[in-house]
């Protein structure tokens, strides 16, 4: 399985890759959580990032794809991956086309979650980690068995909220999806690659839409 799950902010991209990656033995690559490593290590990319991260501004096409094309050549990738928030502007899906050309991969789709903006002020704005496993969760749409511990690797106290996730820089994150990343979708559906699904249904649905999508 290689894809990409393009989608806004709190589309449920993670979640889904997070559910894929386990079920069919392929790797996760998020950007946003590559930056976050690099901003939690104090790397110099952390450093360079972490106040356009904080804004919800995208950072430089250079920065980022930079960053994707060393970890595509990481041997884990080998298997099949799922790209989750890159590519999202059409610099980024351009040189992203390029990229898998020279290491002669090719994608098997790119699936578009669909999900409107009022629901994903709500998701955003209830979403929390286990910093233990990165296990998402949310305050109404996926709450833990037992209020202070992860389900999945049973870490205590090891709940995390991120920093981006406030009104204001929601905002600016989803004008910026609007504005900038969106214009990737007819970039996909030129090429015929581009598949949708409702990203509004509940979380087992939209993986099942997602396999039956690529299937089909
Ligand atoms: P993204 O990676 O696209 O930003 P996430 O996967 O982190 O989005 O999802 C955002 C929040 O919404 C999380 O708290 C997650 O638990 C919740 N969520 C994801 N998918 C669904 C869904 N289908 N229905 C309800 N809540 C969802
Ligand atoms: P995410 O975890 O996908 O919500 O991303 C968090 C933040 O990381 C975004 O608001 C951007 O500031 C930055 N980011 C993530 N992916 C990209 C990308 N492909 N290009 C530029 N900036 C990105």
């Amino acid at each position: 399985m290689r894809i990409i799950l393009l989608g806004p902010p709190g589309a449920g991209k993670g979640t889904q890759a997070r559910i894929l990656m386990e079920k069919y033995g392929v790797v996760q690559i998020a950007a946003g959580d590559l930056f976050r490593e690099n901003i939690k290590a104090g790397t110099p990319l952390g450093k360079q990032v972490e106040a356009i991260i904080k804004e919800g501004r995208l950072v430089s096409d250079d920065i980022t794809i930079r960053m994707i094309a060393d970890r595509l050549d990481k041997p884990d990738c080998k298997n099949g991956f799922i790209l989750d928030g890159f590519p999202r502007n059409v610099a980024q899906a351009e040189a992203l086309e390029k990229m898998l050309h020279e290491k002669g991969i090719a994608l098997d789709g790119v699936v578009q979650m669909a999900v409107n903006d009022e629901q994903l002020i709500d998701r955003i704005s209830g979403r929390f980690t286990c910093s233990g496993c990165g296990e998402g969760y949310h305050d109404k749409f996926k709450k833990p068995a037992h209020a202070d511990s992860c389900d999945k690797c049973g870490a205590k106290g090891k709940f995390t909220r991120r920093a981006d996730d406030n009104a204001a820089t929601v905002r600016t994150r989803l004008e910026t999806y609007h504005s900038q990343t969106a214009p990737i979708l007819p970039f996909y559906s030129a090429r015929k690659m581009l598949k949708t699904v409702n990203g509004m249904a509940d979380l087992a649905d939209v993986t099942s839409q997602i396999e039956a999508v690529l299937a089909g």
